[in-house]
């Protein structure tokens, strides 16, 4: 994923106010990596901002997906976590520690076969196991 040096930068280039909760949101999201619920961040980052409230980061994260600088993990129905590395990338769920790893997809490998010719918005792909620490 690209490195984002300057996060304040990075906001306002996407066309986003870079308040305190907002850059400690996304700092959390790429220093990580580890596909986070809201309750995660708000858990971990109340501890630092006390004054932070759930529906903050909610709304942050919601702005940050309409801003296309983070997207959504929906590896479970019950279950919306979020990735701040929008770059195509597939997602692992190990059924037994519950982590997600990402890996590389190729496009150029996938047969898109007769929806060649279509537009294609969004890709995701989901692989449920188990992980080579739980095996
Ligand atoms: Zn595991
Ligand atoms: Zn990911």
């Amino acid at each position: 994923m690209t490195k984002v040096e300057n996060i304040s930068e990075y906001l306002l280039k996407n066309d986003i106010k870079p308040s305190y909760q907002r850059m400690r949101v996304f700092e959390y999201l790429t220093s990580k990596q580890n596909h986070p619920t809201v309750d995660k961040i708000y858990k971990e980052l109340i501890k630092e901002i006390p004054t932070l409230s759930k529906t903050t980061v909610y709304n942050t994260l919601k702005l940050f997906m309409e801003k296309g600088i983070v997207t959504v993990v929906n590896i479970e129905d019950n279950e919306v976590r979020y990735d701040a590395d929008t770059s195509l990338h597939g997602h692992f769920k190990c059924e037994k520690c519950e982590e997600i790893y990402d890996f590389k997809i190729n496009p150029s490998n996938i047969d898109y076969g007769e929806i060649k010719n279509f537009k294609i918005n969004e890709t995701h792909l989901y692989i449920k196991g188990v992980c080579d620490k739980c095996k």
